[in-house]
């Protein structure tokens, strides 16, 4: 029997076939579509030659075929690989290679890039989606979808890969973390116990399903409990409020600089939000600024923390205590556990609240290890804990706070600095619209400090200026040695800051 997640579609139209699972370019699918259409999937990819273990990739935006193929997959026993848009053909040969995809599902607008997949990779079929006229030799997404709707009745367990998701590459080339389908099923019922999800959901994603938040935070979780996906082929925070207001959204979730466009775009005063219940955000650290911009219009701003590894959720903040507790990420989800490491990394006495330490975690959701690479398994995962490579501090409500990434802090004369927090500090300053620090090697301190700013639109500011405020509000040896004016900040497809990228600037 099926309990993987490719059951999901039969199971849910089986009790709720006519409500809307998804709504795309405002043409609404139901449960009984979705299962019909994932059917289908499951039975062309079959032709194709898909079958259990093999790994079918997707290059895409936000589109119910993304859905369609990943259920699909689940029904084969097959793994899903979802690519990231953004990456140049190499860095997506990389990953086809090193997940060894047979299938690639391709979108239009990717025909450059696929073009030079053709060769080198181990692609055998290529799936067109929306294309009037696949190339020769390719299939056509709704061709393949011709093939009858047939039940696919094969064993898949919770023990099975469900997905090789690759990390967003923040610290260095992206790793493909094998989840099963115990990993997503657990990290759903994770979410749906501590955000109280309800089948009358109305959830909006337009963060790129292909990184693991947007697709298990929200999408999944809303289609388990059978509410209905807003889904979006992109981020437009006009439309974005818009959607809330029409659709009666109850559950958002975004990347902090998608929350903040959108508190910054036109209709932000206006519109009618009161529909909204979770406001999420997670994948990277949310500005005081950014909590207070959404709190003092009463609306329920929680963040969530985790990672690709993690299936992602590690710790979310309730709605309820979204005020109390601003700032931090909430406590470990119901069926995990956390630690905050000691002083001695070795050693089983974990730091005492309050105290600051490498977060550990351990649980259902947690994945099976790094696709075809155990080194970088071992180095992560012992005795079912995994190392985050962040560092945190929890109160005696368990509640948590993240420091930062181990790997951005900098040691400068002995002390240890932790970007993150000179950051907040700097945002505050109302010049200030983004801002980074980076270590740089310095002879005498062995590492210092150096900050990166862009200036708010016809704001102005010098260097001195800066300093002096941060000289004001933190200690001495964490306030950098300089400043630098930058038009942007490097980013990636999520918004993430590609801090390493600072240090290697002329
Ligand atoms: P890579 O592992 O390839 O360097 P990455 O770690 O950015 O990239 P993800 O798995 O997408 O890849 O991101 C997880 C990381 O994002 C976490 O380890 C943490 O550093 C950061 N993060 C996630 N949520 C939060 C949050 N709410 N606050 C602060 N940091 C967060
Ligand atoms: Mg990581």
């Amino acid at each position: 029997r099926n309990h993987g997640i490719g059951s999901w579609p039969a199971r849910r139209a089986r009790r709720s076939p006519d409500r809307v699972a998804l709504l795309h370019r405002d043409r609404p699918v139901t449960y009984r579509e979705l299962h019909e259409r994932v059917l289908r999937a499951a039975n062309g990819l079959r032709t194709l030659g898909v079958r259990g273990g093999d790994r079918v990739a997707y290059l895409g935006g936000n589109h119910p075929a993304f859905l369609e193929t990943l259920f699909a997959c689940g029904l084969l026993g097959a793994v899903f690989v979802p690519l990231n848009t953004r990456l140049a053909g190499p860095e997506l040969a990389h990953v086809l290679t090193d997940s060894g995809s047979s299938v690639l599902v391709h979108a239009p607008g990717h025909a450059q890039v696929v073009a030079g997949l053709r060769t080198g990779t181990p692609v055998r079929r290529f799936v067109a989606l929306e294309a009037a006229r696949p190339a020769a030799g390719d299939t056509g997404y709704e061709e393949l979808l011709a093939a009858p709707p047939e039940p696919v009745d094969l064993p898949v367990g919770h023990q099975d890969p469900c997905l090789i998701m690759y990390t967003s590459g923040t610290t260095g080339r992206p790793k493909g973390a094998v989840l099963t389908h115990g990993n997503v099923v657990w990290n759903c019922m994770n979410l749906l116990v501590d955000l109280d999800l309800g089948s009358d959901g109305v959830s909006l994603v337009h963060a790129p399903l292909f990184h693991a938040a947007a697709l298990n935070l929200i999408c999944l979780p809303t289609l388990l409990k059978g509410g209905k996906v807003l889904l979006e082929d992109g981020f437009d925070p006009r439309r974005a409020l818009e959607l809330i207001e029409r659709e009666r959204v109850d559950f958002v979730f975004a990347v902090p600089t998608m929350h903040e466009a959108t508190a910054a775009a036109p209709g932000w005063a206006t519109a009618d939000l009161s529909s909204l219940r979770i406001v999420l955000s997670g994948g990277a650290p949310a500005a005081d600024r950014t909590v207070r911009a959404y709190l003092d219009r009463g609306l329920p701003f929680v963040q969530g923390y985790g990672m690709t590894e993690s299936s992602p959720c590690a710790t979310v903040l309730e709605p309820e205590r979204a005020a109390a507790k601003a700032g931090s990420v909430g406590a470990v989800n119901f069926f995990s556990d956390l630690r905050v490491a000691g002083p001695d990394p070795a050693g089983a006495a974990g730091a005492a609240d309050g105290e600051q330490g490498e977060l550990l975690l351990e649980g259902p959701n947690v994945m099976a290890g790094y696709w075809g690479d155990p080194d970088a398994t071992d180095a992560v995962l012992s005795g079912g804990w995994l190392r985050t490579g962040d560092v945190g501090v929890r109160d005696g409500d368990g509640c948590v706070r993240i420091v930062d990434r181990l790997k951005n802090m900098i040691i400068s004369g002995g002390e240890n600095i932790y970007p993150a927090e000179v950051e907040n500090v700097l945002h505050g300053h109302p010049a200030v619209a983004e801002c980074a620090v980076f270590g740089v090697p310095d002879p005498k301190w062995g590492e210092s400090g150096h900050a990166a700013v862009v200036l708010r639109p016809g704001a102005r500011a010098d260097g001195p200026e800066l300093l002096e405020f941060l000289r004001g509000r933190l200690a001495g040896y964490k306030v950098p040695r300089a400043v630098r004016f930058l038009p942007a900040l490097p980013r990636n497809a999520l918004g993430k800051l590609l801090r390493h990228r600072l240090a290697e600037l002329p």
